[in-house]
């Protein structure tokens, strides 16, 4: 509802783009981000700036947060001056990638204050939260999920994933898996082609009219691999962290994940390369010194 007081928590790449949509739509936000410079970015666009993730759960019955460790969203919703710690909150949703089991976590801590805390991890990066086109991946009892729809239609498209804490995470880190394992294959695939000599911008073409494209060679490639720019607005770190957290799931389930844990690995390499800061388009970068060769630059 138009006029409603949301609280917001962690005004980052995604954060600020999704926080900018609910102000657009008519809420009234409080926002609360560690870094100054964040949290100015959206009180610049009409938000309320919040003291700590307390306070604006003191102002507001639905907090949104996110962050971008499993650690911080505990710190953020359990931590002495955490969303438990606020008078006012019904809802915690968390729209950051953490998985099941610190959703799990939350959920039982916030229990106990009377919160409810619902999974809502987002797919569909910078592009799809501004635009509002990502994909939700809700989970938490019916009801409130349904109170939230409305709220988190402006962000993108809502997909109910069940009633248990955890399961949009579950989703989300199986969702995250195939997108790093699409980025890492793709990228030692075309180094293989450059060092056989052949053009990576028509290589990408050929794929992208054939069998082996995938979100990595239609998106990834064109727009952040191929000119070099390494800006797509994902850090490394965060990847792999992603793709850790479902390892993590299938080994607590006695799931084998061969391809899995070799893509795990792939990422663990650029991490310790380039650090976790690193746009994770960067990845490539690390697979070309193996080859000696470097891919793409001006299109010929
Ligand atoms: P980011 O690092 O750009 O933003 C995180 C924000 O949280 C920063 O502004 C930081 O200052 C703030 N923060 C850190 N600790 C805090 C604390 N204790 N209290 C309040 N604020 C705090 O990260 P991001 O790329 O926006 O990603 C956020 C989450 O969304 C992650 O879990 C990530 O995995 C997930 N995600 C990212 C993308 C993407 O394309 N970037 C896509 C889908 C999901």
């Amino acid at each position: 509802m138009s006029g409603e007081t949301i609280g917001f928590i962690g005004i980052g790449r995604m954060g600020l783009p999704m926080a900018s949509r609910l102000v657009a739509a008519g809420y009234r936000l409080v926002a609360y981000d560690v870094q100054g410079q964040a949290l100015s970015a959206i009180t610049a666009k009409g938000a309320e700036k919040a003291s700590s993730p307390a306070d604006v759960a003191s102002r507001a019955e639905i907090v949104l947060a996110s962050l971008p460790m499993p650690d911080i969203v505990r710190e953020v919703a359990l931590g002495e001056n955490g969303v438990g710690a606020g008078t006012r909150a019904k809802l915690f949703v968390d729209l950051s990638t953490t998985g099941p089991r610190m959703a799990k976590t939350v959920a039982a801590g916030l229990k106990e204050r009377n919160i409810t805390a619902i999974d809502a991890p987002v797919s569909g990066g910078i592009a799809g939260a501004t635009k509002g086109t990502l994909a939700l991946m809700v989970a938490g009892p019916a009801a409130e999920c349904e109170r939230l729809k409305p709220v988190l239609q402006n962000l993108g498209k809502y997909f109910y994933i069940g009633a248990e804490p955890g399961m949009g995470q579950m989703m989300k880190v199986i969702n995250n898996l195939l997108s790093a394992t699409a980025t890492a294959a793709t990228s030692e695939a075309i180094v293989l082609g450059v060092k056989a000599g052949l053009d990576p911008y028509l290589m990408i073409d050929v794929i992208n009219s054939g069998s082996g494209r995938s979100a990595a060679s239609e998106d990834k490639f064109p727009k952040s691999i191929l000119p070099r720019s390494f800006d797509f607005g994902f850090a490394l770190g965060l990847l792999s962290k992603d793709v850790n957290l479902c390892i993590a799931e299938a080994e607590a389930l006695g799931v084998p994940m061969w391809i899995g844990n070799a893509v795990k690995q792939m990422w663990l390499y650029g991490l310790a390369q380039g650090g976790p800061d690193q746009d994770f388009t960067n990845l490539i970068t690390h697979i070309e010194k193996w080859a000696g060769v470097t891919v793409g630059g001006k299109r010929r």
